[in-house]
């Protein structure tokens, strides 16, 4: 059964020693304010995140890595997958991921069942746009 996408556990703790065991998350996409760091204690749980969903990416880069505490990771999975929540962020983060990510129709055991739910319609022309050009 194809897994999803997992850091490797080398990633994990580069992830975690970058963090410094405090929570990696920053800004809106954890519902946190814009630029800042949400910093709770990892100690009390910590899980990676991708920073960009990973489904055709495939990154799984400590670059992708975010060692988040479940609360931000929670935050996250339930609200970025709300394109109106997360519509704004999303485009500028991810361009072209966008829809990549609504592509998702049977991840198992996705924690973001939502993902095949978010037409995003004014992503899809500048995602049109980009592919044309290139
Ligand atoms: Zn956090």
């Amino acid at each position: 059964m194809a897994n999803r996408h997992e850091f490797s556990t080398s990633t994990r703790k580069q992830a975690l020693l970058r963090s410094t065991k405090r929570c990696e998350a920053v800004g809106s996409w954890y519902g946190l304010p814009e630029g800042l760091r949400c910093s709770n204690d990892l100690s009390l749980g910590v899980q990676y995140d991708h920073l960009i969903l990973d489904a055709n990416s495939k990154d799984n880069s400590l670059d992708n890595c975010r060692a988040v505490c479940p609360k931000c990771h929670g935050w996250k999975t339930r609200n970025r997958d709300t394109p109106l929540a997360a519509k704004t962020v999303r485009q500028s983060f991810l361009g072209m991921k966008t829809r990549v990510k609504a592509k998702i129709p049977s991840a198992p055991k996705s924690p973001k069942p939502k993902a095949d739910k978010l037409p995003v319609p004014s992503a899809r022309p500048l995602f049109a746009q980009a592919r044309t050009e290139a």
